[in-house]
């Protein structure tokens, strides 16, 4: 037996492990299992350098609840460790060897997968244990057992003892304040939610609980929809299909992989928020991804899993790293290729995803220049009767003859409610005008950013005048009135309506006109608008 004191330079971190270390208890079952499937790694890479020469046999990891003892084990048939290991690895608190091993062997070229450093690893465990055992067996030939003790006080016991199989059991001896996590059901909950899609099985209850290979570590050419749409069943089971996916894979100048899902979106379904899950080597982090995905790209749903991405750091941290910056604009860029090839290549059905699209690609070029560059090509307008799209360039093209004001803009005729403004509508198609729809609740907003970002464009909803009017140019009609009779009109309604931000003014109607319309200009009717979104907001 050896007796010694673990080596660290406070001589009291467990009371700060327990209390400080996470707020979030339950990712000590993360630490483990990841512990455990490096060790699985290392050894099926020792196996392929030939280091390793016996049979791999089955590696599966198994994590065993006991109620009866109020313990967990974790359970692997990974590298294991020689008693100098433990002393080294273990007893040195923060000390990696998950580092040592990746500067070994990438060194020698190998295409290594460790997980490592997530914190303060393998010590998260003392969280909720008031001992932690481990029982260990190194690869190595001929090598003795061992197990260690330690209480949760710095002084531990290592001891020989038998084990027949090679690996490592991690025995945590839950404590009386965690005992919630004594819970099958709870247990089962957080492999799912951290180890769903370790690369190694993992086995609860006798079942395995993981997919090994989920679809973002393949090659898209490995890849059919199928596939795709069969992840995305694995990862949302209850969701409806998705419109269409992106699959990232990038190795320079960060390591980024994913998969991103446009979900199909309705005007009366409840948008889900918060679906896109960051994972690192393929162990769930968080589904916070804010600053990692652009704004605008919050909505869509799917995987990113990227080492690159620092962990367990504060927001603010995150939003100044280079490579959460450059894996923002990645993202950006290829959801704006992508959507260019969709309406490049198949314009039918990029139009009939456009109700879902259209949000994303809107509420883009309000907030992102660069994605507002791409998105202008295939920016889509639906007509007020449905069924035909323009692009702005397209639009511009049918309506340049009628439809410029005398500034020489281009003017954008748009309905919000077809059938409430519909006679509006018809008196501007019987000016040969084109209108189109804006009806969502991202189309005020819209019009509002990108007028000022279109050069040459104004946009004019149809009831903002009469059809004569809604394009300001130069000739102006004669009314069928004379000066006296105008006087007249005038100050009859003049009379009438007393309220005073209502004026009334004279404007001449063609013969088959209705003979009172009530208008609100364009300006005045978006101040109200404008008013009520933020009075709502308030
Ligand atoms: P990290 O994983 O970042 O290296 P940990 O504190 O989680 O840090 O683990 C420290 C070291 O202990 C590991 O690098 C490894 O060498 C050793 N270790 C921990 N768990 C196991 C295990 N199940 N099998 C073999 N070695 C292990
Ligand atoms: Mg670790």
């Amino acid at each position: 037996m050896q007796k010694g004191a673990i080596r660290v330079q406070t001589e009291n971190i467990f009371p700060i492990i327990k209390k400080f270390l996470y707020s979030d208890h339950e990712i000590f079952i993360r630490e483990l299992v990841s512990n455990a499937v490096d060790a699985t790694q290392k050894l099926k890479t020792l196996a392929r350098t030939g280091e390793f020469k016996e049979e791999l046999g089955d590696i599966a990891i198994e994590v065993i609840l006991d109620k009866e003892n109020k313990t967990i084990t974790i359970s692997d048939r990974g590298i294991g460790m020689t008693a100098e290991e433990v002393d080294k690895y273990i007893n040195q608190v923060a000390f990696s060897g998950a580092e040592e091993f990746l500067n070994k062997y990438k060194g020698q070229g190998e295409n290594v997968n460790i997980i490592g450093h997530f914190g303060l690893g393998f010590y998260s465990s003392f969280m909720v244990s008031k001992q932690v055992d481990i029982l260990t067996k190194s690869w190595k030939p001929g090598t003795q057992a061992v197990k260690w003790e330690c209480d949760g006080s710095p002084e531990f016991t290592i001891t020989d003892i038998e084990k027949p199989t090679r690996g490592t059991d991690i025995v945590m001896h839950i404590n009386e304040e965690s005992e919630e996590f004594l819970d099958d059901t709870r247990i089962g909950a957080i492999l799912q939610k951290f180890c769903k899609f370790l690369p190694v099985p993992i086995k609860y209850n006798g079942s395995q609980i993981n997919n090994p290979t989920p679809a973002w570590t393949k090659k898209p050419s490995e890849l059919t929809a199928e596939d795709y749409q069969n992840f995305y069943k694995e990862l949302y089971p209850f969701a409806e299909a998705p419109l269409f996916w992106i699959h990232l894979n990038v190795d320079f100048p960060f390591n980024l992989t994913g998969i991103l899902y446009f979900p199909k979106i309705s005007k009366t379904h409840e948008i889900q928020k918060d679906k896109i899950n960051l994972y690192s080597n393929q162990v769930y982090v968080t589904d916070e991804v804010k600053d990692i995905v652009p704004e605008f790209l919050m909505l869509l749903h799917g995987v990113i899993d990227s080492p690159d991405i620092p962990l367990n750091v504060s927001r603010s941290y995150l939003q100044g790293d280079p490579n959460v910056r450059k894996i923002n604009a990645h993202i950006t860029k290829k959801v704006a290729d992508k959507l260019d090839e969709m309406f490049r290549n198949d314009r039918p059905s990029f139009e009939e995803k456009w109700e879902s699209i259209g949000l994303f690609v809107k509420y883009g070029m309000i907030t992102d220049d660069k994605f507002l560059d791409k998105a202008n090509k295939f920016h889509l307008m639906e007509d007020v009767d449905g069924g035909k799209f323009y692009t702005v360039e397209e639009y511009k093209a049918e309506t340049a003859a009628l439809q410029t004001n005398k500034e020489g803009k281009q003017v954008i005729l748009y309905a919000t409610a077809p059938v409430q403004q519909d006679s509006y509508i018809q008196a501007a198609k019987a000016k040969g005008f084109k209108i189109v729809k804006f009806e969502t609740i991202i189309d005020a907003a819209f019009i509002n950013t990108i007028e000022t970002k279109w050069e040459n464009v104004q946009f004019t909803r149809v009831d903002a005048d009469i059809a004569d009017h809604l394009i300001d140019t130069e000739d102006k009609k004669d009314s069928v009135l004379t000066a006296d009779q105008e006087k007249s009109l005038t100050d009859l309604f003049g009379t009438q309506i007393t309220q005073s931000n209502i004026k009334v003014t004279l404007q001449g109607l063609s013969a088959d006109a209705q003979p009172v319309i009530v208008t609100r200009s364009e300006f005045m009717r978006r101040m109200k608008d404008m008013a009520s979104v933020g009075g709502a907001a308030a």
